[in-house]
Order: C-alpha cells, then sequence, then structure tokens
C-alpha cells in the first residue's frame, strides 16, 4: 500500500471521513494515517523502495504508539500497575528481565504470578470467593502479596533468613581470591558472633552493620544489605543511611577512610541499575572483577533471592517455620 495509489487514497479518505464523527479518534485507520503524515520524507527515487521503507517506518512508530497507550493503561490498573510502574521507572536491569526465562519453571511461574498480583494471597482468595476474610492467619493484618514477602511481623525470622542467604552470597562471591591482608566481618550467627561487625580499633560502637570490609591500608567499607518489596527500594536506602551516619563519621574522625554502600535488592530479585553500580563498587573495594563473572554474580544473586522469596511465600500455608539451610548456589 502506498499513498500514490489512488484507489487506496479514496478508500483512506472515506474512511477518515467517516471515523472523523467518532469521539475516540485512536483507531488504528487514524492511527496510521497521522503517522504516515508525521514520517519525513524518504529520499529514494525507486517508488517501490520508497513505498516499502514508509510502511516499515510507520509499522515501527505505531507500535512504539500502541505499546505507549497500553504500558499507560495498565500503569493505572490497580492490580498490576503497581510492579509495571516498578518496571519501567527504576531502570529495571535488562539482566533481570531476561534472567527470568531461565529459572525453573514453577519460580518463573510464582515471578510472574507475583507481578500480575495473582498468587493465593488471602486477599485474592476473597477476590476469587474461595475465602471469606482477607486477613494474614498470623497477625490478622490484610494479607496482600507485599504483607507476605515484607511485613508481616511474624515472618521476620524468614526474612531474616533470605536476607541471610543472599548476604552470605555476596560474600561467597567476594572471598574468592581475597588478599590475605582484607579482613571481612558478616553479621550472621556462626560467621561471627561479637558485639559489633566493626573491629574495635577502628571505632567502639554497638552496632553491626551486615558486612564490614577492612583493608590493610585500614580503608573500611561498610555495606548494608535490605530485601524490601520492589516498590520500597528508595526508602530502604534512606532509612539505612540515616541509620549508620554517626558511625560512619566516628570511623573517619578516627582517621580511616571510610565507605558506606547500602545494597537494596527486591524480594523478587529486581536489582535497578543503581544498586548494580552499588555492588560493581562493593567488589571493587576488594577486587576488579571481568564483566561475566559480574553478570553472573548478579544474576545469583536474583536467583537467592527469587528461591527465597519463593519459599516464604508458600511457607505461609504451613503452621511452622523450620529454617531451611541458607541457599547455596
Ligand atoms: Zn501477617
Amino acid at each position: 500500500m502506498t499513498k500514490a495509489d489512488s484507489t487506496v487514497k479514496h478508500c483512506l479518505a472515506n474512511k477518515l471521513d467517516r471515523e472523523s464523527q467518532w469521539t475516540r479518534k485512536n483507531s488504528i485507520t487514524t492511527v496510521a494515517h497521522e503517522t504516515m503524515e508525521s514520517l519525513p520524507a524518504i529520499e529514494s527515487e525507486d517508488p517501490h523502495k520508497k513505498a516499502k521503507t514508509l510502511v516499515g517506518k510507520s509499522k515501527d512508530s505505531i507500535k512504539d504508539s500502541f505499546q505507549k497507550k497500553w504500558t499507560d493503561h495498565l500503569k493505572n490498573l490497580t492490580v498490576q500497575g503497581q510492579f509495571i510502574r516498578i518496571w519501567h521507572t527504576v531502570e529495571a536491569d535488562i539482566q533481570w528481565k531476561s534472567l527470568l526465562s531461565q529459572l525453573p519453571p514453577r519460580i518463573m511461574q510464582f515471578v510472574l504470578n507475583s507481578i500480575i498480583d495473582t498468587l493465593p494471597t488471602n486477599c485474592n482468595l476473597v477476590r476469587w470467593k474461595k475465602r471469606s476474610n482477607s486477613k494474614c492467619d498470623k497477625c490478622s493484618n490484610k494479607e496482600t502479596l507485599m504483607h507476605v514477602l515484607n511485613n508481616c511481623l511474624e515472618s521476620l525470622e524468614k526474612y531474616t533468613w533470605r536476607h541471610n542467604s543472599i548476604l552470605l552470597y555476596i560474600k561467597k562471591f567476594i572471598s574468592k581470591g581475597l588478599p590475605d591482608n582484607v579482613k571481612i566481618y558478616l553479621d550472621i550467627p556462626g560467621e561471627f558472633n561479637g558485639i559489633s561487625t566493626v573491629p574495635v580499633d577502628i571505632a567502639i560502637t554497638n552496632q553491626k552493620p551486615d558486612m564490614v570490609i577492612v583493608d590493610n591500608a585500614g580503608k573500611v567499607t561498610i555495606m548494608e544489605l535490605t530485601v524490601p518489596f520492589e516498590s520500597n527500594i528508595v526508602h530502604a536506602e534512606e532509612r539505612k543511611r540515616q541509620r549508620y551516619e554517626q558511625l560512619v563519621n566516628n570511623i573517619k574522625d578516627n582517621g580511616h577512610p571510610v565507605d558506606l554502600i547500602t545494597i537494596e535488592i527486591g524480594s523478587r530479585g529486581l536489582i535497578c541499575k543503581a544498586n548494580s553500580d552499588k555492588l560493581l563498587k562493593l567488589v571493587k573495594s576488594v577486587r576488579k572483577p571481568n564483566a561475566k563473572e559480574f553478570r553472573a554474580f548478579k544474576s545469583d544473586i536474583t536467583k537467592v533471592a527469587v528461591i527465597a522469596s519463593y519459599i516464604v511465600f508458600y511457607s505461609k500455608f504451613e503452621n511452622q517455620w523450620s529454617k531451611p539451610p541458607y541457599i547455596n548456589l
């Protein structure tokens, strides 16, 4: 189809005339027409080539336009909207999106259902008329997905287990080939049992950051990990920064260069661009990873988070939580 074809031109004019009476002027025809009119002139003498290029460009432009309309529409839906907003606004790492297809089918299904909020939370069971109330069986608050995965005060032990699984994995990765003069202190029972993970010769404190790295020059890197629901990633960072502000100043006053790195991994494994950069900074405080190795590291963190959240979610159907071993990939 080309603009030059007189029959096509005639039909199009008729169709546009008819549709001009409609109140909603966004049919494929009107969009296609507006798109073709708005495209820049194509410089080619060959009419076939010109037509082919024009149709190709129109198709792309129309696809983008409808994609945008759908995304805007979905952003406003209460059920699916929240996650899609995050998907677009926090610059979700491309790697995370592609990684989902590599997960075991059951785990991938869990993540996809969590994105469109079709997991059997008590709120959904009520919507599906399979339950009479939406209360959490453990704490009586409204049981949404965020409640099960992150906010139930009766599930803190499960969340700690998930958090520590990720923390141990990060330590395992950065410890590979660690120089002898670098020490890592980790706030996990069994790994470290003192009052603070900050050595006393660096600063006296009773705070226990999740990870403290001290190199032979006395440079200190403090890492605090949070596994929030994806929509709370920004708030989690602010909270942790405030909590350690005083400690960071004390360490500086004692003559040690110090870095505070707060890392937020979404409970469904999302690592946004800002956190990907912070993870790289953390690893580089000890050694230089190559790009492939670093990509694999992030994929594994996502896997650990997603598998742990899968276990956290389905354990809601059990009366008792018997802590499984930490997830070790
Ligand atoms: Zn609860």
